[in-house]
């Protein structure tokens, strides 16, 4: 997943804001990382966010797990095209 630093970057480049409370609160504790990208927890801690920081910040914290999620499979995919390529080479199969 996008390590800190890039999100931060994101959010500058869509809101003029870095929106580092945010992103630190999602990713920096590694005790709750985990449960902190769940998606079932998006409207509860969602709320939270908009309470705490506001509207956008709401939204960064969506687009945060939106693109954790993205990096996420792009990752899979990567490693599945190499397993497969690796699986038929091994058998000869060009
Ligand atoms: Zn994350």
């Amino acid at each position: 997943m996008p390590p800190i630093n890039d999100h931060l970057k994101t959010s500058m480049e869509r809101t003029g804001k870095d929106y580092r409370e945010v992103h630190e609160w999602i990713d920096a504790d590694p005790a709750k990382k985990a449960e902190r990208h769940e998606i079932t927890k998006i409207y509860e801690y969602g709320k939270m966010m908009e309470e705490r920081h506001g509207k956008e910040a709401l939204e960064e914290y969506i687009r945060h797990i939106h693109d954790d999620i993205k990096a996420k499979f792009n990752h899979i995919q990567h490693d599945i095209e190499k397993a497969v390529t690796d699986t038929l080479s091994y058998f000869g199969v060009k």
